[in-house]
């Protein structure tokens, strides 16, 4: 019987689809109580009922946009109420632009970053306080490879992940002594919906220019995500987790 979240309470943002949804469904095949939050409400419901169907009250979907402050209030205090505390964190909801420096316009700069770093921020701000109730704590940040290398496009999605990488390290210094630790996450091009709207050539491109020549899948991204959540990374933190078949060491 896997358990190595047993007993944990776990909320993951954009747990509707890709990889939130597989972290989601991993956490709870290894023993935690898992709150499902997007703003795909058909999609994530459907992710928690199948989950409760092998695994009973162990999934609930929440509408969350990370961009509200009100609707964070509202998760924490249901995440609480039903699971009684909250131990992880995973901010995963996040969109991408291909857009370069001169042309994205200011509204979707602005959308980028409220939704990948502003999310990110307020997340951190709404959980702590529970995690401290809870005695400690695990947040995992999802960036990417690209908050790590540039590309010669993507521009706002570039900026709101390199912000990420140090946030979650400003954070880690921050929460450390209350026993909270904060990690990121890069993943290299992992196949889901948001990969399958690019066109195949970028597709194909990308895959094929990293050690292993493929694209990785959501449950590879997954298990890192579960490790750095878990008791095993007990003394990890500030710590980047790069999962990118080796695109990055190229
Ligand atoms: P996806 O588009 O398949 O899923 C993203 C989820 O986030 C969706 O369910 C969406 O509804 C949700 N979301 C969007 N805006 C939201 C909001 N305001 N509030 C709540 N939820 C919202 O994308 P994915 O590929 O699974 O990406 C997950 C994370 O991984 C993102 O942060 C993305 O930037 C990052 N990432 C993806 C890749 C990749 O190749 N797929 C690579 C590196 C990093």
């Amino acid at each position: 019987m896997p358990n190595r979240l047993n007993g944990k309470v776990a909320l993951v943002t954009g747990a509707a689809r890709g990889m939130g949804a597989a972290e989601a469904s991993l956490f709870v095949n290894e023993g935690a109580r898992v709150v499902l939050a997007d703003v795909l409400d058909e999609e994530g419901r459907h992710i928690a009922d199948e989950l409760n169907r092998s695994h009973a009250g162990h999934a609930l979907y929440l509408h969350l946009d990370v961009r509200k402050t009100a609707d964070w209030q509202d998760a924490v205090a249901m995440v609480e109420r039903t699971f009684g505390s909250l131990n992880i964190l995973v901010n995963n909801a996040g969109i991408y632009s291909s857009s370069g420096v001169e042309n994205t316009t200011e509204e979707e700069w602005q959308r980028i970053v409220d939704i990948n770093q502003k999310g990110v921020w307020l997340g951190m701000k709404a959980t702590a306080p529970a995690m401290r109730r809870a005695g400690s704590g695990s947040i995992v940040n999802i960036s990417s490879i690209f908050g790590l290398i540039g590309s010669g496009g993507s521009a706002a999605y570039h900026g709101t992940k390199g912000a990420i990488r140090i946030l979650s390290k400003a954070a880690a210094a921050e929460f450390g002594s209350s026993n909270i630790r904060v990690n990121s996450v890069h993943p290299g091009i992992i196949t889901t919906p948001m990969v399958q709207s690019l066109s195949p050539e970028a597709r194909q491109a990308v895959a094929t220019a990293g050690c292993i020549k493929r694209e990785g899948q959501p449950d590879e991204v997954a298990y890192g995500v579960l490790f750095l959540a878990s008791d095993e990374a007990s003394y990890i933190t500030g710590a980047e987790l790069v999962i990118d078949g080796g695109y990055t060491a190229l």
